[in-house]
Order: structure tokens, then sequence, then C-alpha cells
């Protein structure tokens, strides 16, 4: 059986949540969540802009150019089916929703844009791989699999694994000790490429983007504790036509905000265990087949506050409530049969 992070949590929250994303494989048909689809095209822009960086070519692509090919790629990839969503959203009465959503690449451009511009310039690592799929046994029976976003090598020649994060505001570093998909990357990295991190990297990426200083009613800018960069303020004294000389004491404030508050890196040495790690997805994993290949199986609903963000939730309702779930299902969800996170074989 193969199991992934992802499919091993959702086993734990709740079983059927995991027999309707894994075993009947339903995929929503229209996935509206902004902060997702605005993920997604982040992360396809970052695949693209470091991915072109292992290419065979001899003479290396200037960041200008894979920069400007991967806005190209997120335009093409996501501007058309974002727009189709938007108008769905709109036809079903949510006028605010769709209007997020039209204006999503748009935004997902500017922040790509400010990244590049902040991050881009150099190359102080070396891209040795980029979304890599890998696999690995647990057991004779088991094996998992995982992507990992990007594995670099610095000058010391010693290799990073990276962790792209889309976030409205980054988390307390609790979180991040805790994330053990990282960590399981790590591990599969080191088994299966015989590379061995010397840590994480995170490379957040702010969703909110830095707020509009304002205009006072005498004419100045406000001086106020506030959520944005030196660019956004230059921009907005230069709009003004204001003397930059006057807001000194703002620019010592807000000077490093894009690299410390908008687009950190953390990075941190690997601590966790990783033999707890692998025992407990080994564990999950025996648990479920032992579970699914039970004839007599019924998944348990773990109904509580998980299923405020459940995907499948009105599914789920109207199974309680003696609704249609069946036709629900035909309504929202496109049936993709058995996905990665468990497979039979
Ligand atoms: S709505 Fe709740 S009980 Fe139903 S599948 Fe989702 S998490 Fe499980």
């Amino acid at each position: 059986m193969r199991i992934t992070f992802s499919s091993g949590t959702s086993w734990r929250r709740c079983q059927q949540l995991y027999y309707y994303e894994y075993i009947e494989g339903l995929k929503p048909k229209q996935e509206f969540a902004p902060p997702l689809q605005l993920g997604r095209v982040v992360h396809r822009y970052l695949e693209s802009f470091y991915g072109a960086l292992i290419s065979k070519r001899k003479t290396p692509i200037k960041p200008s150019t894979r920069h400007a090919n991967a806005l190209m790629r997120i335009d093409h990839e996501f501007t058309e089916p974002t727009r189709q969503l938007a108008v769905a959203a709109q036809v079903a009465g949510e006028d605010e929703l769709g209007k997020e959503l039209l204006g999503l690449v748009p935004k997902a451009a500017r922040l790509c844009q400010a990244y590049f511009e902040l991050r881009g310039g150099s190359d102080e690592h070396r891209v040795l791989l980029c979304e890599e799929y890998v696999k690995f046994p647990l057991t004779d029976k088991d094996e998992v699999v995982a992507v990992i976003d990007l594995v670099t090598q610095d000058e010391a020649g010693n290799a990073w694994i990276w962790e792209h994060k889309t976030t409205k505001n980054v988390p307390m570093q609790g979180r991040r000790l805790r994330d053990l998909q990282t960590i399981l990357g790590a591990v599969l990295l080191e088994e299966v490429h015989g590379v061995k991190p010397a840590g994480v990297i995170w490379n957040y990426f702010r969703t909110q983007e830095p707020a509009e200083p304002r205009l006072l009613k005498d004419g100045t800018l406000s001086r106020a504790k506030q959520d944005t960069t030196w660019k956004a303020y230059e921009r907005a004294l230069a709009t003004h036509q204001l003397d930059h000389a006057d807001y000194k004491e703002m620019y010592h404030l807000l000077a490093d905000k894009e690299e410390k508050v908008f687009f950190p890196r953390m990075q941190m040495q690997l601590f966790q265990s990783e033999a707890v790690l692998l025992r407990d997805l080994i564990s999950t994993c025996g648990e479920i087949r032992a579970a699914v290949s039970d004839p007599g199986f019924v998944p348990v609903r773990n109904i509580g506050q998980n299923c405020d963000w459940c995907r499948y939730n009105k599914v789920c309702e109207a199974a309680l409530l003696g609704g249609d779930e069946a036709e629900l299902k035909r309504m929202l969800f496109v049936a993709k049969g058995v996905r990665d996170g468990y497979s039979a074989d």
C-alpha cells in the first residue's frame, strides 16, 4: 500500500474524510478557496523559476529570463481557469468571491515580482533538485511517497531542503518544529538520493500585500506603525510629491520589512527524530491497510471542529440528515477513483 503524509494525516483526522478523498477519489469540480488557488499559482512560479536552474544547458539562464518565463507560465496556466471560477462564483451570487478570484493571478504576479526583486537576483545556492517526487519502502508491503519543493547546496557544500510556504501571517517557530511533512522530505531525501540535508529553509511568501500608507488631512503621510514596506511608502511619497528627507525615520523603520516580514526565510537544523516519524507512518499505514481490506469496513465519522474546514461537509451532512448524498457527490465532485494516498497493489 502507498501512503503520503497528507493521506496519513487525513486518516488520523477522520476515516470518512479519508474514504471520500482517497478511496472514492472525490475531487471538487470547482475549488473556489482563493488562498489555496493563490498558493498553487505562487508554487508554480517558484517551481518554474528554480526548476530552470537544473536544466542541462551549458550557459545558465539569466534570473530575469527565468522570472519572465515563470510569470508567463502562471499567466498561461491560471488566468483562464481562474476567470471561469470567478464567473461560476458570480453566477452563484458570490460577487465578493468572484471579484477576489478575478484579481488572483494579477495579485500573484505582483507578489512574484516583489519576491524576485528581493530574492531572485542572486543565486547563492546551487539547485540540486526541484519538485522531486520520491518514494521509499516503509515495509515489504507499504511505501511512502512525497514531493520535495527544492534542494540546494550552499557554498560550504551543505545541502538544504526547502519548503515554500504561502501564508497570510508567518507562524511562530513552534509550528515549524511540528512541520513533520518537511522532516519526512528530509528523511526520504537521504534514503533515496543519499543527500543528508543540514537543515530546512522555510521560504515564506506572505500573501497579505503591504498596506497603502495613509495620507493625513495636513497633507503628510502617516508615521504611525503600519504593516507595509519602504517600497510601498516610497511610492506613496512619490504619488503625493512629498520629500523623502522629511521621512528618514520611516525609512529606518521599514527598510528591512520586505526581508523580515513579507518574504522571510527561516533556516533550521533538523532535530526531530526520523525513527519516530517513520514508526508513526508505518503504524498508520498498517492500520489503514487492515481496515480497508476488511469487506465489512465502515469508515468512522469524526464529527467535530474538523468538519468546519472539510471540503466534504455538504456531502457528509446529507448522509447524516437523510439528504441525497449520491446526488450531491455527482453535483459537486468528480470521482477520480483510488488516489495516490492509497493503493491496494
Ligand atoms: S465533514 Fe467531518 S465527519 Fe464528515 S468527512 Fe469531513 S471531517 Fe469527517
